[in-house]
């Protein structure tokens, strides 16, 4: 058995939200690259919620909201 992606709820599982760990597909993770101090970036993907909320997402405010 397959998991599904928690937010279209059709494609398959592709990645876990960095924040609510929610199965994601690849097309509805959202990319981000944060900043870890020391100049660092790491790459992170969220769900639709997590990547527009400035808690779950340093990088919130600079999306443009839909
Ligand atoms: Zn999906
Ligand atoms: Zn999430």
């Amino acid at each position: 058995m397959d998991a599904i992606c928690g937010d279209c709820l059709k494609n398959k599982y592709w990645t876990p939200c960095k924040w609510c760990k929610k199965p994601l597909c690849e097309a509805c993770a959202n990319f981000e690259l944060l900043g870890e101090g020391c100049g660092t970036v790491v790459p992170a993907y969220y769900c639709g919620t997590c990547v527009m909320d400035t808690f779950c997402n340093p990088n919130a405010m600079f999306r443009d909201p839909k």
